[in-house]
């Protein structure tokens, strides 16, 4: 007997009843980012390897050991399924010169893939949605950006989501702070895992971003990068906090915060909840002015940050958030030849006037049509016999409240239907 083919681990389906969640979810976010005047861009999937490994850095988690990496078989081509969106992005800006005439405000949503541990907030294939604002210098545009995360969690109805803050400063500011962190790590060799030895001379920031327990201690006492700032770096920093304050919107400094790709500069910020156990980020962000020249563009600063849809849902539905049950208004229930004929028309004309149908496929009594007809939650059964349709008519029958049923007109039914909708909104 051979095996069901299952799905691959740590890659979910999203079934109804969940799925609805995610439309809610997409229809909030899509409206918050127009409020802010952001344009969609829609981006392949896979891209070549080499996008990867040149933005986000070669000595990084992600590009050393979670990339969904393979050789197109056909042209020999080394190609990656997209672990992140922010490279493709900047690839797609460079490749169509979007930022030749003006700065550009763009967002993109969909999966990303990464060859993680499957345990829960942490996925294979995971979805993010990502904000990018490309040609902009200024910390007016980091502080709007973080502002943006306080209002859609409050559209989806979350709090307790609490932000943290640090700067990144700019590379020679971190090539000093670089130095003094490889004395420092040298000096506590043994208490270095296997991962913090090797990066200690390829990239020794990337130990402050460390998960392991057992060298939080050590990391904790390591030489703040904070402390190797110039003047412009301080100044950017203190006004994107000036306009949080301004806001009145908390955050907390925390400068362990390096972010585990290589591209950010200055402003880098997390969004963490402490209800979804150890995968606690939700959002994440910050400054990347090298990467546009990195890969190719014309020099130009940019900033952006992603959300893990699933951790947002998982928090949504903690929260005792509902969707509205998707029902359809009305079930046509149909029985003999000239009704089944007529049928598909009635509904079709329903649906011109907006009224969401759903049209009995299968044939069956109608003893067992109309039990479906309950079952699905619509308001009404249209129930068409060849009686009905001989005299051009349908019986109106109301399922979710008391009301005797009636003849109606077929041209007239819509009206009926409509109307009756208006009079249980004004009750
Ligand atoms: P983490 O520290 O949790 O691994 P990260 O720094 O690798 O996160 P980013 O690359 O900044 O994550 O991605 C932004 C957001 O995408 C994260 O804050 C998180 O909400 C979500 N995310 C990242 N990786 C996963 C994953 N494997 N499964 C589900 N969501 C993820
Ligand atoms: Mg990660």
């Amino acid at each position: 007997m051979s095996q069901n083919i299952q799905s691959v681990r740590g890659m979910n389906d999203i079934l109804p009843g969940e799925a609805e969640f995610w439309e809610l979810f997409e229809e909030t976010v899509r409206s918050w980012l127009k409020s802010y005047g952001y344009r969609p861009i829609r981006l392949p999937i896979v891209e070549p390897t080499p996008l990867f490994k040149r933005a986000i850095g070669e000595v990084t988690d992600i590009v050393e050991k979670e990339m969904y990496s393979f050789v197109d078989s056909l042209n020999g081509e080394l190609l990656t399924l997209r672990p992140e969106g922010t490279a493709g992005c900047v690839r797609a800006v460079i490749q169509h010169n979007l930022i030749a005439q003006q700065p550009q405000r763009l967002y993109y949503m969909g999966q990303m893939y990464r060859h993680e541990r499957p345990q829960k907030g942490r996925y294979r294939q995971f979805h993010q949605v990502g904000v990018e604002a490309l040609g902009f210098s200024g910390p007016d545009i980091d502080a709007e950006q973080i502002l943006m995360g306080a209002r859609l969690w409050d559209d989806l109805g979350l709090d307790g989501i609490k932000l943290q803050l640090n700067t990144l400063g700019q590379p020679e500011e971190r090539a000093r702070h670089r130095a003094e962190l490889i004395t420092y790590f040298e000096s506590q060799s043994e208490l270095l895992d296997e991962d913090a030895k090797r990066r200690l001379h390829s990239n020794p920031l990337r130990i402050l971003d460390s998960k392991n327990p057992a060298m939080q201690e050590m990391i904790v006492g390591a030489p703040k990068l904070m402390d190797h700032l110039g003047a412009e770096s301080l100044a950017h920093f203190d006004a994107v906090q000036q306009v949080l304050r301004d806001a009145g919107q908390p955050y907390e400094i925390n400068p362990r915060l390096v972010r585990g790709l290589d591209y950010y500069n200055l402003t880098v910020f997390e969004w963490v909840t402490d209800r979804l156990g150890a995968q606690g980020t939700v959002c994440a962000g910050g400054r990347f002015d090298g990467l546009v020249e990195q890969l190719g563009g014309k020099p130009s600063p940019a900033c952006g940050f992603a959300m893990g849809v699933e951790r947002l849902i998982a928090l949504i539905r903690d929260a005792g958030g509902e969707p509205a049950p998707q029902c359809v208004d009305v079930y046509v229930v149909h029985q003999g030849t000239a009704a089944s004929r007529l049928a598909p028309r009635v509904a079709e004309g329903l649906r011109d006037q907006g009224i969401n149908v759903l049209f009995h496929c299968g044939g069956g009594s109608f003893k067992s049509q109309m039990k479906k007809a309950d079952a699905s939650g619509a308001a009404y059964a249209v129930i068409i016999g060849d009686d009905e349709a001989e005299a051009g008519e349908v019986t109106l029958k109301p399922l979710r409240e008391e009301g005797a049923q009636k003849r109606v007109s077929v041209d007239n039914v819509a009206d009926e239907i409509m109307n009756s909708f208006m009079d249980m909104e004004e009750a």
